[in-house]
């Protein structure tokens, strides 16, 4: 498969918004690559080379392309230069000046999709003396052999600005339609992926032979999906639909998957991503547990004895920072707080309902600094109350209501799972929301260059972002010096692809950074789009920004159908 055909589907998809049309470009590529290439294929839409949690970074900076680009193109560097202030986009730079290059050139090979992969992927191992130099050469032959158009999307790619607004859900949906013609296979696949978090190696699978899906089997050192939960308001609605259930302290820290066979202990984060080495007192502890081959999860946080309360997680590497990792290590030790089991010995535990895998992690646990989360079964509201101020006296967010039959749903929000925060009620509302754009400061603010961010939740059922709230305050002079340099890094021209807006921010941003934001009540508003209904969508009164969340990636934000539901209680 040439790389130029896929360009050009790449091209058509930045000019479609409709998931459908996506969904149709890609099923047509698909259809026509072999397993190895739908394989590339999907990591090269996703923007990466590999899975996410095998870490692999292109480390290509902008200086870095530019002189790739010059080479290549045999323009000075001042044109160069020139033609980035102009565009503002080094894709589109590249697809120019290659192009007007282009007309002289007689050798040139075609690039394959293969072709291109293998030398990104050999781009993004250089490492070293000389790197630098290598990773520019590779990338100067690539231009050499590239069609302008295929220039455009090599440059986006090694820059890391992909960004056609392709989510997973779309890809899934393309396999299948590629096949079958229709999404009567993305049930298969979808459970393959949320076992293994490797849409490349899921793709070739299913490619290979459809059949070959349905017997995805977990395996250590490949994350799952998270679980998601669903929210209620009040302990009576939780008792309503679980009846006798489980409940258990939320506990406000970093959540972890453990995977250990052997000696080999490795930990990913909740989006996917290797963190052992930030861990190395839980990899300690898990490396002395009883079995051999295990994958749990939980809550990593601190917890100090004295005063006998949690630390967030934020507030834990605060300290650890300021005090060294020693001092803090004894003032403020992390503890884990394991709350599910995906598997043990050789058992994929996620099929089994909740109550039995909870013995099994009992089973083991808890061992040093490795806890279970606490946990009691319940059957009445009153009950879930009690505990629910009982974890809030501990600092605690509140609590985890769980089905006791419900087996363990990797990647999707079900009513398995369902949390009851402090912020409902009285109390301070928050949801998690996604930074699609920010505003000049105006005022006092002039200095910073900042004045505010807009934000989007996600629509998990149409596979798009829909703005919700316009956020000014909330944010300290650190802070806004701080979102400042780090919007500009993600600044892009036109709004993103996949987000529905009325109002238009100073500068777009790509959807990436996660923000807890508070607000008073929700309300309809004919500024924002979610879940717009008759020209209203709705929107956030008096939103305030209470902090960044690391630990989110975009599709983990709060969903348009969670704003719907909070609205009803508002
Ligand atoms: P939220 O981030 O508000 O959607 O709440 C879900 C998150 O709560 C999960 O992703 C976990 O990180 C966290 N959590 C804390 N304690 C528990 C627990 N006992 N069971 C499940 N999740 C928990």
């Amino acid at each position: 498969m040439r790389f130029e055909e896929v360009a050009k589907a790449f091209s058509e998809i930045e000019k479609r918004s409709g998931r459908l049309e996506m969904t149709d470009l890609l099923a047509r590529l698909f259809e026509k690559a072999t397993p190895e290439e739908g394989e590339r294929l999907s990591y090269i839409i996703q923007g990466e080379l590999r899975p996410p949690y095998e870490g692999i970074d292109l480390g290509m900076g902008e200086r870095f392309v530019l002189e790739a680009i010059r080479r290549a193109s045999g323009y000075p560097e001042r044109v160069v230069g020139q033609e980035f202030e102009k565009e503002g986009d080094l894709g589109i730079v590249a697809e120019k000046l290659l192009g007007k290059k282009r007309q002289q050139s007689l050798f040139q090979k075609s690039l394959s999709v293969l072709s291109v992969y293998n030398s990104m992927l050999k781009i993004s191992r250089a490492c070293g003396e000389g790197s630098q130099a290598s990773k520019i050469s590779r990338l100067v032959e690539l231009y050499n052999n590239a069609t302008p158009i295929g220039a455009k999307y090599i440059t986006r790619f090694v820059l890391g600005q992909l960004r056609l607004g392709v989510g997973d859900p779309t890809v899934l949906d393309a396999l299948s339609v590629s096949h079958e013609g229709d999404k009567s296979w993305r049930e298969p696949i979808e459970r393959a992926y949320n076992l293994c978090s490797d849409i490349g190696h899921v793709s070739r699978v299913f490619l290979e032979d459809p059949q070959k899906v349905k017997e995805f089997r977990i395996e250590v050192f490949k994350p799952i999906m998270p679980a998601l939960a669903e929210r209620l308001a009040t302990p009576s609605e939780i008792i309503g639909k679980l009846g006798k259930c489980a409940v258990e302290y939320k506990y406000d820290g970093f959540r972890i998957a453990v995977h250990k066979k052997g000696e080999r202990v490795e930990i990913y984060s909740r989006k996917l991503e290797r963190m052992t080495a930030m861990f190395p007192d839980v990899v300690e502890a898990v490396k002395k547990l009883k079995p051999k081959e295990v994958i749990f999860e939980g809550e990593a946080l601190a917890f100090n004895e004295e005063d006998k309360r949690f630390y967030s997680f934020q507030e834990t590497m605060h300290r650890r920072r300021k005090y060294g990792l020693e001092k803090a290590s004894r003032q403020y030790p992390l503890y884990l707080f394991a709350f599910d089991l995906h598997y043990l010995e050789g058992e994929d535990c996620t099929t089994i309902p909740y109550l039995d895998r909870r013995k099994k992690l009992e089973s083991f646990l808890p061992h040093r600094i490795i806890q279970t989360s606490k946990m009691r079964i319940v059957e009445k509201a009153g009950e879930i109350d009690s505990l629910f101020q009982a974890a809030l006296g501990m600092r605690l967010e509140g609590i985890m209501a769980k089905d006791l039959d419900a087996p363990y749903t990797a990647g999707k929000r079900k009513f398995a799972w369902i949390k009851l925060k402090k912020s409902y009620g009285k109390e301070m509302d928050t949801i998690d929301a996604v930074i699609v754009g920010y505003y000049r400061g105006k005022g006092s603010r002039t200095r910073f260059g900042f004045g505010g961010i807009l934000v989007a939740v996600y629509n998990s059922d149409s596979s798009r972002f829909e703005t919700i709230a316009k956020v000014g305050s909330g944010f300290t002079e650190e802070e806004m010096e701080k979102f400042q340099k780090m919007l500009d890094e993600d600044r892009v021209k036109r709004s993103p692809s996949n987000l529905d807006y009325e109002i238009e921010p100073d500068f777009w941003v790509h959807p990436r950074h996660v923000v807890e934001v508070a607000y008073d009540n929700i309300t309809r508003s004919p500024t924002h789009t979610c879940g717009r209904k008759e020209g209203k969508g709705l929107a956030l009164r008096f939103p305030r920004m209470i902090r960044i969340r690391d630990d989110k990636g975009p599709f983990n934000a709060t969903t348009t159908k969670e704003v719907e539901e909070m609205h009803k209680f508002s």
